[in-house]
């Protein structure tokens, strides 16, 4: 018998969560219609503080902007660091001036979201995976305290997101150790997301789909401010993203979501008998 499908989708979403920005957190599992084949567990489903890191501000907005959009439109704080500006991206724009634009267009469409840009200014291409890149963004974690951190996912062809998912790893465990004295007090990220990003696919497995429908319109609003939305540096962002957020949907039973895959450490559940 071949399935039908319900149950391709019920297989499609096997193992995921599915998070609402409108009616609260819950399981995919508990949608009517759906096994109980998942157990909630002590994992955190916080969108309430993010920050968002990325190498460059493109990835910010366009891969991990759609979770920054649902914190602050429950008037919670968001914030996109960018480890560089970018700058080297135009293959026909001087960098200095290209850097300056895309710093520009990341403020102005931070703003457009109600949150905040800020920037290391490593060089685009040179980002350093070291312990003073890494305390620096420990340092912009203390200062802004997310509950959750969205960022790179390793499986990349560009050495750039490779080193800011390495950076990442360890500023978020430098900024939890009270031992370590900075100019901010200690702070722990109770969640650690990567972000479905074209140039981040191998070895991507999304475990959780986040319901961006009520912000979707404003965060595609937000990253049409980049001029390299449309495609003008090569690449067709603006409909690769658009699409996958109804591609996401799809699969989770919202109308627009967007994919995120859990650091291996926190997809371990702790479920208690009742
Ligand atoms: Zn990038």
């Amino acid at each position: 018998m071949s399935p039908t499908r319900r149950d391709f989708l019920t297989m499609a979403s096997r193992g995921a969560v599915a998070l609402s920005a409108r009616r609260g957190f819950f399981d995919a599992a508990q949608l009517p219609g759906r096994p109980s084949n998942t157990t909630s567990g002590s994992q955190d489903r916080d969108f309430s503080n993010v920050l968002v890191i990325a190498a460059h501000p493109g990835d910010a907005f366009f891969a991990m902007g759609g979770p920054v959009a649902v914190a602050t439109l429950s008037k919670s704080k968001g914030y996109f660091l960018s480890l560089s500006l970018g700058e080297r991206g135009s293959p026909s724009i001087p960098p200095q001036q290209y850097g300056a634009s895309q710093q520009s267009a990341a403020e102005k469409a931070a703003a457009l979201l109600g949150a905040k840009a800020l920037f290391l200014h490593y060089p685009d291409g040179e980002i350093p995976a070291n312990d003073e890149a890494k305390f620096s963004v420990c340092d912009v974690i203390r200062q802004c305290k997310p509950s959750t951190i969205v960022t790179h996912w390793k499986g990349s062809w560009h050495k750039d997101h490779r080193a800011c998912y390495e950076i990442v790893q360890d500023a978020i465990f430098y900024a939890a150790l009270p031992a370590i004295v900075r100019k901010q007090p200690a702070h722990t990220v109770r969640k650690l997301y990567f972000a479905s990003n074209w140039e981040d696919v191998v070895g991507f497995v999304a475990d959780t789909y986040l319901d961006i429908t009520p912000v979707c319109e404003d965060w595609l609003n937000a990253c049409s401010v980049f001029p390299m939305w449309r495609g003008e540096s090569g690449f067709r962002y603006n409909d690769y993203y658009s699409s996958m957020a109804v591609a996401h949907g799809c699969v989770s039973s919202f109308k627009r979501a967007v994919a995120l895959m859990s650091s291996d450490e926190q997809r371990i559940q702790n479920i208690q008998t009742p």
